[in-house]
């Protein structure tokens, strides 16, 4: 009686104010109130970017607006805090998992559960901790992100080769240090591709807490895409969803490491209040994302195209890695 009473009602408010995800349609029938499901449903499809999202720090206009933070700003974490606007168990880690399975009583006879088994060592010995998402940011197909030509009249700076030598060099170690890993774009020959790069990470079923870490490089504003940018725009900064503790956490690793490594002007930390990166915003774990020096400052570029300054990089981001594996966020 009281469930007919109330789908009535429900009936009402949709038809006066529309269904959520449905503006347009006609009320539905009342069903049965879905039983709750035991496990975690499949990530539902993604609402695709708007093109005027921004993919990466190149995109901002100059009156975004961008917060800044040192990345040695000391970041606390409580035990099984919310993190991101997600107020879901998907950011459950090994500590908050520990804190909730330490409740038991003496009366029980029934047998405790086993405990998963601990994966196996590393050849370094090291107990795999993550699973790294690594996102190459663009493909072949992707429009611009692209440096003018240099003076040889031929030469350009690309930025998905960039990103994909990065993460490849990265993988050359992770697979040494037996850190666990998952190369969400291997394939070159993509556009922007951004609901992919983030539902394959999000689908990826892992044992191990996942981590999303996009590789890039970065662009300043320019009188067209054939004129180089200032000479003083120039650096590393690292972005994180705004607002996660987790995610300013890991950039303030990687920003550290990336700086010391290769002597670059430290640009900090960066998140954005409104308008963040899509892949930042919608991955269902702590997200990163590493500009790594400017390709269209003339000099820069020249640094990023040489193999020392490509290796020192990626050195860098498994530096961080591993500090991340060995300490946890
Ligand atoms: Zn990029």
């Amino acid at each position: 009686m009281l469930g007919k009473f109330f789908a009535a009602l429900k009936g009402i408010f949709s038809s006066l104010f529309g269904s959520k995800n449905t503006p347009n349609t006609p009320a539905p029938a009342p069903t049965p109130a879905p039983t709750r499901p035991t496990s975690k449903p499949t990530q539902p499809t993604l609402p695709p970017p708007v093109a005027t999202d921004p993919q990466d720090g190149s995109e901002l206009k100059p009156d975004t607006i961008v917060i800044v933070a040192h990345e040695m700003e000391e970041v606390v974490i409580r035990p099984g805090e919310p993190d991101k606007d997600f107020d879901d168990d998907i950011f459950a880690d090994e500590t908050t998992t520990t804190t909730t399975t330490t409740t038991t009583t003496t009366t029980t006879t029934a047998p405790t559960p086993a405990p998963a088994p601990a994966p196996a060592p590393t050849p370094t010995g090291r107990q795999p901790r993550y699973l790294w998402c690594l996102d190459n940011g663009h493909g072949s197909k992707t429009p611009g992100k692209r440096s003018p030509v240099f003076d040889d009249g031929t030469t350009q700076f690309m930025e998905y080769e960039f990103n994909r030598d990065i993460v490849r060099r990265i993988i050359i170690q992770l697979e040494k240090e037996g850190v666990k890993y998952f190369n969400v774009v291997p394939e070159v020959d993509t556009d922007n591709f951004l609901e992919g790069r983030v539902e394959r990470a999000n689908n990826k079923k892992s044992d191990l807490p996942k981590i999303f870490l996009s590789v890039h490089a970065n662009a300043a504003p320019a009188k067209s895409s054939k004129d180089w940018a200032a000479d003083s725009i120039k650096g590393i900064e690292t972005w994180f969803y705004h607002g996660s503790k987790k995610g300013q956490r890991l950039a303030s690793v990687f920003q550290k490491h990336l700086v010391e490594a290769t002597g670059f002007n430290n640009r900090h930390l960066k998140s954005r209040p409104e308008g963040q990166f899509y892949v930042l915003r919608k991955t269902n774990m702590p997200a990163v994302l590493t500009e790594n020096g400017f390709y269209n400052n003339k000099l820069e570029a020249a640094q990023l195209m040489k193999d020392s300054v490509r290796q020192k990089i990626a050195d860098a981001h498994v530096a961080a890695i591993l500090e991340l594996e060995d300490h946890g966020i």
